[in-house]
């Protein structure tokens, strides 16, 4: 899960554009607070127009080990990228000379390090023409420094191949791929706090159960201790918790879980997603670990 801390970055002159200074100093602190649990070092290509992010950027992602090269706009981005390969491209989106997502095609045509673009762009048009261009993931403007270097993990961590990890833990429950085993992690908090929540439905005059199947029920929590997936569940879960943090765009899920062809609309995963959340999240209507990216995608955050 991403921390906050509310240092805030970019936007068109917004927080960053005060002082520079000042901003770095934060940035370098905020550097050392986390650098626990940050991924190997990293050479990253830092693209951006707007010179004071560019400069604060640089001091703390030098902070944290990761060798930094930089570009203000697209031509350069491409020949920076060109004399020294970069393992990962973080591009705004908005450059002075070429669109962002024509960098992220030629970059494409010849690299795979993952891209995260940074985009102060309110509509979602320009996310998915960099998601299907290339880009691997997005932070939107003003971002802070916590978030894109969670981002940065989560893409490099798939960059590295497949998750090494064979169990992840939702909520109440340990997810265990390898066997193919969704079981209560402690048992008695999360029945208690179900029971809870299956007495105040029945308080309010509800079903006990909610909108969970028979089945499903006597698999589910209350009990039993283990949650039944079906095949497509299994696989949906797979697709996503296989990269923890990292986005994965619907056009993505939908041809790994069903394979190329299937119609690309939203309404199968979203199908899946929400018998998922019923399944898992503490509270599925507020999902906190399988989320939505409006219009882009999904999202495990563990
Ligand atoms: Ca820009």
């Amino acid at each position: 899960m991403t921390a906050r801390h509310g240092r805030f970055l970019g936007s068109g002159g917004g927080v960053v554009g005060r002082s520079g200074r000042r901003i770095a100093d934060d940035l370098t602190e905020a550097g050392r607070g986390r650098r626990q649990g940050d991924s190997a070092v990293s050479r990253i290509l830092f693209v951006e127009d707007e010179p004071r992010l560019l400069r604060a950027m640089r001091i703390t992602l030098r902070a944290r080990g990761h060798e930094v090269r930089v570009a203000a706009d697209g031509r350069h981005a491409l020949s920076e990228a060109a004399a020294v390969p970069p393992e990962l491209v973080i591009l705004d989106l908005g450059l002075p000379d070429m669109d962002g997502v024509e960098v992220i095609t030629r970059l494409r045509s010849w690299t795979n390090a993952p891209i995260i673009v940074l985009s102060g762009r309110a509509t979602g048009g320009d996310k998915i023409a960099a998601l299907d261009a290339g880009a691997d993931d997005y932070v939107t403007k003003p971002f802070s420094v916590d978030e894109l270097l969670a981002r940065m993990r989560a893409v490099t961590r798939r960059a590295a191949g497949p998750s090494s990890q064979p169990t992840v833990e939702i909520g109440d429950y340990l997810v265990d791929f390898g066997a193919k085993r969704v079981t209560a992690r402690s048992g008695p908090p999360g029945d208690d706090r179900r029971a809870t929540e299956d007495a105040a439905r029945e308080a309010a005059g509800e079903a006990a159960a909610g909108e969970r199947t028979a089945g499903e029920a006597a698999a589910g929590a209350p009990g039993g201790g283990e949650v039944h997936l079906t095949p497509t569940e299994w696989r949906v879960l797979e697709a996503l918790a296989r990269h923890p943090g990292r986005l994965v765009s619907q056009r993505e899920l939908i041809r790994g879980v069903w394979g190329p062809g299937y119609p690309e609309d939203s309404s199968s995963a979203r199908l899946y997603l929400n018998r998922l959340r019923r399944k898992l999240e503490p509270e599925p209507s507020r999902p906190r670990y399988l989320r939505t990216e409006p219009g882009l995608g999904y999202r495990f955050e563990p």
